[in-house]
C-alpha cells in the first residue's frame, strides 16, 4: 500500500512494541464510524496482514469464543483461566461483547470490577466492546489488533443471548460454551443451535453442594452431544470446572491445546480462518452497500415515496425494492463514468 500516514505507521510501531496504549488507540480506530478513521484502520490492518502473510500461513494464535448465560461464571472463570494461561508463557487478551448494552444503555459485561486480578497483569489486556450496530465487525478487527500487539491467546466473551454467539463463532477458531451445573430441563431450554456449534462445553460451579449436579450435567451434555453431527476431526467434549476453587481450570487449557493440535495438523484451522475471512468480506460488502444507499440523499427521497406506496398497498414490496436498487446502481455507474 502507498500513502500510509504517519499516524498509521506510529500505531503499527506501537503494536509491534506490544504497547497497550497503542492497542487501545488502534481498537478505538476500528470502532470509529468516521470516514478518515475507517480508512486509517484499513491501512493499519493491511500492514498487519502483509507482515503476517510474509511470515507464512501457520496459525500461531488462539482465538477462543466463550459464551454462556449471565451469572454462569464467565468472568470468574476468565480470571482464573487467564492467570493459568499467563503462567504458561502466553499473553492473554479478552474482548467482551455485550449485546444488551446497545439496547438498555446498561451493561452486563462492562463494569470494571470484573477480572480485577487479570486486568492488573502486564501480559493481559481486557476490553469491553463499544456498542454499535457494527459491533461484530469491530470485534473481528479488534481481535487482529490484539494479535498484532503480541497477544497470542484471544478470548471473545459474549452473553449467550440473541445472535451474538453465532457471530462470535464466525470470528474464532474454537467455541466454548459455559453452562450451569444443572441438566434435564435446563438443557432443553438452551438454544439448540448453540450446543451444535460448541467445540467444548464447560460445566461451571463444580464445587461444594453442586458437585453431584455438575457431574450429572456432564453426563447429560455428553449424551446430548453424541446425537449431534460434527464434520471436523475434532469430537466436541464436555468437562467441568470450579472457577471458585480453580479445580479443572488447567484441564480446560489442556483440552484447548489438544483441539488446536488436532485442527492445525489436519489443516482445518487454516481453512476455517480462510472461510471466515471470505464471510467477513461479504458481511462488509452488504453493510457498506446499505450504508452508502442510506446516506444517498436522492435515494432517501425516493425511498420515502416508495415506502408510502408500499404501505398503502399501491405497489408491491418487490417492485419497490427492485426500483430502489436499479436507481442506485444506475447512479453508481453514471458516477464512475465521469
Ligand atoms: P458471568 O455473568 O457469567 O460473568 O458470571 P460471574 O463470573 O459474574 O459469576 C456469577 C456468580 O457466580 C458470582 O457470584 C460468582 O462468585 C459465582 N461463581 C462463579 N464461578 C463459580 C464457581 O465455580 N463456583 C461457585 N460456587 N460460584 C461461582
Amino acid at each position: 500500500p502507498h500513502d500510509i500516514s504517519e499516524k498509521v505507521l506510529k500505531y503499527y510501531e506501537g503494536l509491534k512494541n506490544h504497547d497497550r496504549y497503542y492497542l487501545a488507540k488502534a481498537i478505538t480506530l476500528v470502532e470509529s464510524s468516521r470516514k478518515d478513521h475507517k480508512y486509517q484502520a484499513q491501512q493499519l490492518l493491511s500492514i498487519i496482514l502483509d507482515v503476517q502473510h510474509s511470515l507464512g500461513n501457520d496459525v500461531p494464535t488462539f482465538r477462543i469464543g466463550l459464551s454462556g448465560p449471565p451469572g454462569v461464571g464467565k468472568s470468574t472463570f476468565i480470571e482464573r483461566f487467564g492467570m493459568h494461561v499467563l503462567s504458561q508463557d502466553h499473553r492473554v487478551a479478552v474482548l467482551a461483547i455485550d449485546p444488551s448494552s446497545s439496547r438498555t444503555g446498561g451493561s452486563i459485561l462492562g463494569d470494571k470490577t470484573r477480572m480485577l486480578e487479570l486486568s492488573r497483569q502486564d501480559d493481559a489486556y481486557i476490553r469491553p466492546s463499544a456498542s454499535h450496530g457494527t459491533l461484530a465487525r469491530n470485534t473481528n478487527e479488534a481481535l487482529i489488533m490484539c494479535e498484532a500487539a503480541g497477544f497470542d491467546v484471544c478470548l471473545v466473551e459474549t452473553v449467550g443471548v440473541g445472535q451474538s454467539e453465532t457471530v462470535v463463532a464466525d470470528m474464532v477458531d474454537m467455541f466454548v460454551l459455559m453452562v450451569p451445573p444443572a441438566g434435564g430441563d435446563e438443557i432443553q431450554g438452551l438454544k439448540k443451535g448453540i450446543v451444535e456449534i460448541s467445540d467444548l462445553i464447560v460445566v461451571n460451579k463444580d464445587d461444594g453442594a453442586m458437585e453431584s449436579a455438575a457431574r450429572e450435567a456432564v453426563t447429560e451434555y455428553t449424551s446430548a452431544l453424541k446425537y449431534l453431527q460434527h464434520n471436523t476431526s475434532w469430537t466436541p467434549r464436555v468437562t467441568s470446572v470450579s472457577s471458585k476453587t480453580s479445580k479443572g481450570v488447567n484441564n480446560v487449557w489442556n483440552v484447548i491445546l489438544e483441539y488446536f493440535n488436532v485442527m492445525r495438523n489436519s489443516g482445518e484451522l487454516q481453512k476455517r480462518r480462510g472461510n471466515q475471512r471470505k464471510l467477513w468480506m461479504w458481511r462488509q460488502i452488504k453493510s457498506e452497500l446499505l450504508n452508502r444507499l442510506n446516506s444517498d440523499e436522492s435515494i432517501r427521497k425516493l425511498v420515502d415515496v416508495l415506502e408510502k406506496k408500499v404501505f398503502d398497498g399501491k405497489m408491491t414490496s418487490g417492485t419497490a425494492a427492485d426500483y430502489v436498487v436499479d436507481v442506485f446502481t444506475h447512479k453508481i455507474t453514471q458516477n464512475s463514468n465521469h
